[in-house]
C-alpha cells in the first residue's frame, strides 16, 4: 500500500498535487512520501512483532539525506555498503550504534572509519577480509564486532542479476565452511564474534525461498549460539513490492480481491512465514529491506517532449532517461507510467515510452497503452523510489535530477537539480594540451 492516488483527475502525494511541484521544481524529479515510507517500516516491524526486530534499513536503495533522516526518527539502523554510505549517515545526524556495515571489499579506511564510529557490526564475506578487519582493529586497540554472511545455496527466483544467495554468486561463505570460519575467528585477537548473516536476493515476491533459506541458516545459528554465544541473526533484506499494477496496490482493496495464492508477498506473511524458524532460536533478529521501504514510497515525474508517430510504432518521448532512473535498461524491469491529469475524453495510445539518450535501451516501456498525453503534459513512472535516484548517472552529460520529499500537505526539495557547472567542477583540460 501507498500514497499516491488520483484525487478528482490530478495525481497527487499524499495531500500534494504532483503537477504544483513539477510547476516549482522542473523535471525530471523524483518525488517521495515520508508517510508511505513509515507505513511501510511500521507494517514490517509489526509482522515480526513476535520477535521485536531491529530494522536496518538497506541505504544503497535510496541514500538521500532526509531519507536516511526520517528512517532514523523512526528507529531505524542502517545496512551500509560502503564508506560514503557511512558518511551519509553521519551527515543526516544519525549513529552507528545499530548499523551494520557489509560489502565485499571494504577497504582499510571503510573498515576505520566504522569501528572509529561505533558501527554495531561488520558483516564480513570471506577469510582474508576478516584478517584484513582484525588487523585494522589491532591498530585502534579495539575488538571489531562481526557476523560472517552465510551463502545458504538458495536459489532467490529473481532476476539473475538481483540473485545473490546460490554458490555461484560473489557473495558470502558457503554454509559448509561455516563451522571453520567461526572457528577461525574465534582465534583473532581483535575481533568479537557477535552474530550470523544471510542476504539471498532482491524483488523476491514468494516466501519459500526466504523460508528454505532461514531454516538452513537457523540451523546454523542455534550451533554457532551454543559455540561462540552469537547473539544475533540478520536474514538481510529482498522483500519485494508491486511494480505491475503499482497505482492500483495503494489501496487495501485490491489486496484483498487478490485470491491469497495470487497476492505478492505482504510484510505479514513474510513476517509469519519466519517467525516459526526464528523464535525459537532466542537471537535477536535484524532484518535489511531496502526496496520494500522505499521502492513504493516514490515516483519519477516526467515531462512529455514529443509524441512521435512512426511507421507502425509509436514513440512518447519524455525528458527523463535511462541515466535517471537505469531499472528497465538494467533488469528489463517495469514500471507503471501514468499521466498527471486523467482526462476520460482522451482516447489511449499504445506507444514506446522513451528518454532522450542516444541507445536503444534507453526506454522506459514498449507497447504500453497510456492515455493520449501531447508536448508539455506531465507523467509519473511509478514505484521508483528504490534503486532509482541512487543509481542515476549523468551519462550523455545530464545533469542529476531533484528529489521532493511529501509528507502530508508539506513537501521540500531535498536535492536540488545539478547543474551544468557542477557536473563539470572536478574537470580540467591538462597543461599539456593548452
Ligand atoms: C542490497 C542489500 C539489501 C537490501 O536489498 P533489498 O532487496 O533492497 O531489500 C540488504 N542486505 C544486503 C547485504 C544487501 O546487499
Amino acid at each position: 500500500m501507498h500514497q499516491f492516488h488520483y484525487s478528482g483527475p490530478d495525481l497527487h502525494c499524499e495531500s500534494v498535487d504532483l503537477a504544483a511541484v513539477a510547476k516549482l521544481y522542473g523535471t525530471p524529479t523524483y518525488v517521495y512520501s515520508a508517510g508511505t515510507m513509515a507505513d511501510n517500516y511500521r507494517r514490517l516491524r509489526q509482522g515480526f512483532a513476535a520477535l521485536d526486530p531491529q530494522v536496518c534499513y538497506a541505504v544503497k536503495a535510496n541514500s538521500n539525506l532526509a531519507v536516511l533522516r526520517h528512517f532514523a526518527n523512526l528507529g531505524a539502523g542502517f545496512d551500509l555498503v560502503s564508506g560514503g554510505e557511512i558518511r551519509r549517515v553521519l551527515a543526516a545526524g544519525a549513529n552507528l550504534r545499530t548499523s551494520v556495515f557489509a560489502g565485499v571489499g571494504k577497504t582499510e579506511e571503510e573498515i576505520r572509519l566504522a569501528l572509529e564510529n561505533g558501527i554495531f557490526a561488520l558483516h564480513v564475506e570471506s577469510e582474508p577480509e576478516l584478517a584484513r578487519i582484525n588487523h585494522v582493529a589491532g591498530q585502534l586497540g579495539v575488538q571489531a564486532p562481526i557476523a560472517f554472511r552465510i551463502n545458504p545455496d538458495v536459489d532467490a527466483g529473481t532476476h539473475a542479476k538481483i540473485t545473490t544467495g546460490k554458490a555461484d554468486n560473489k557473495f558470502g561463505i558457503p554454509l559448509r565452511q561455516a563451522t571453520a570460519a567461526y572457528e577461525a575467528a574465534a582465534k583473532l585477537k581483535h575481533i568479537a564474534i557477535r552474530g550470523v548473516q544471510m542476504h539471498i536476493g532482491s524483488q523476491l515476491t514468494e516466501a519459500g525461498p526466504f523460508a528454505a533459506a532461514t531454516e538452513k541458516v537457523g540451523a546454523l545459528a542455534a550451533q554457532l549460539k551454543a559455540n561462540h554465544g552469537i547473539t544475533y541473526f540478520s536474514i538481510g533484506g529482498g522483500l519485494g513490492i508491486v511494480y505491475q499494477d503499482a497505482l492500483a496496490s495503494g489501496a487495501a482493496a485490491w489486496w484483498e480481491a487478490l485470491p491469497p495464492e495470487r497476492r505478492p508477498l505482504t510484510p505479514e506473511a513474510y513476517g509469519a512465514a519466519l517467525t516459526p524458524f526464528l523464535a525459537p532460536l532466542g537471537l535477536k533478529v535484524l532484518l535489511e529491506p531496502g526496496r520494500f521501504l522505499t521502492g513504493n514510497a516514490g515516483v519519477l515525474l516526467a515531462r512529455v517532449e514529443h509524441l512521435k508517430r512512426g511507421a507502425g510504432r509509436n514513440f512518447l518521448i519524455v525528458d527523463a532517461a535511462m541515466n535517471d532512473l537505469v531499472r528497465p535498461a538494467m533488469y528489463d524491469s517495469y514500471h507503471e507510467i501514468v499521466p498527471l491529469h486523467r482526462d476520460s475524453s482522451r482516447r489511449a495510445l499504445v506507444a514506446d515510452i522513451v528518454g532522450p539518450v542516444c541507445e536503444t535501451g534507453d526506454c522506459f516501456a514498449r507497447d504500453r497503452s497510456i492515455q493520449e498525453v501531447g508536448e508539455g503534459e506531465l507523467v509519473a513512472l511509478l514505484s521508483a523510489g528504490a534503486y532509482g535516484f541512487a543509481m542515476a548517472s549523468r551519462y550523455n552529460t545530464r545533469a542529476l535530477p531533484a528529489e521532493v520529499l511529501v509528507q502530508g500537505s508539506m513537501f521540500e526539495l531535498v536535492n536540488a537539480r545539478e547543474t551544468f557547472d557542477r557536473v563539470i567542477a572536478l574537470e580540467k583540460i591538462p597543461a599539456f594540451l593548452k
